[in-house]
């Protein structure tokens, strides 16, 4: 059975003392919520990580994530930080290729092969994000793109390594616009990533890889789109900065 997992990315929100008390209410709220193949996962920015991950020591289905993490082992890379660090702390996932990054960092398939790379050789397991601009969408292009974004990113990974890997399907188009893709698109593009999965390792390692969908989900939306056949769970940005909102959506 593959793992039903929603994680909260808060991108660059929530100073030290607000993060802290933020995570301390999902915490407590969650806690009763997750059982079995579930997990909730908070990604939260590099300064929170330390200390959430000492909250969440003794919660079993709850991880702490990082949003980014640098491609070296370690060096010269003044204001980056290692996969290894990350480990250091406590942390669990990383977010990889998420749309920002990709658009404001410059980071594109070839880097985030090498971050996928580092990511799980520091134990650490891969939250990696692919999804199309509206251009792409709507001039059809939008299967090829999320094929060569597979493809170029994380296709390189052995079988083995391929199976501790997280999907995230975020179209840009909803991300942090309020315009949600309708389940019926989310769930032609997770049928169509499984697909490509199944055809380069097989259908074993395809149905148990969780892919999640992310952008614009919210508590209203959340069950009907964690309802499709292929969603495994959600990747969740502006409604994981309230507590109440982002358990709504875990529940
Ligand atoms: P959103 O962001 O939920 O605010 O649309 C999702 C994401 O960027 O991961």
């Amino acid at each position: 059975m593959r793992k039903k997992i929603v994680a909260g990315n808060w991108k660059m929100n929530k100073n030290y003392n607000d993060g802290l008390s933020l995570f301390s209410e999902v915490l407590n709220m969650v806690k009763d919520e997750v059982r079995g193949e579930q997990i909730v996962v908070v990604c939260a920015p590099y300064i929170h990580l330390n200390s959430l991950s000492a909250l969440a020591k003794d919660a079993k289905q709850v991880f702490v994530g990082a949003q980014n993490a640098h491609q070296e082992a370690a060096g010269a890379y003044t204001g980056e930080i290692s996969s290894e660090m990350l480990s250091s702390v406590g942390v669990r996932y990383v977010i990889l290729g998420h749309s920002e990054r990709r658009q404001y960092f410059g980071e594109n398939n070839a880097l985030l092969a090498k971050k996928t790379d580092a990511v799980l050789q520091n134990n650490l397991k891969p939250i990696f994000c692919i999804g199309e601009t509206l251009e792409e969408r709507e001039s059809g292009k939008y299967f090829e793109v999320i094929k060569s974004q597979i493809e170029e990113g994380v296709f390189h990974l052995s079988a083995d390594d391929f199976s501790k890997l997280v999907l995230a399907y975020e179209p840009v188009w909803a991300i942090g616009t309020g315009v949600t893709a309708s389940s019926e698109q989310a769930q032609e593009i997770h049928a169509f990533i499984r697909t490509e999965i199944a055809k380069k390792y097989g259908s074993d390692v395809a149905e148990n890889t969780t892919i999640l969908y992310g952008g614009s989900c919210n508590p209203k939306n959340a069950a009907e789109l964690f309802a499709q056949k292929d969603i495994d769970g959600g990747l969740i940005g502006g409604a994981s900065l309230k507590s109440r909102d982002f358990v709504d959506i875990v529940k």
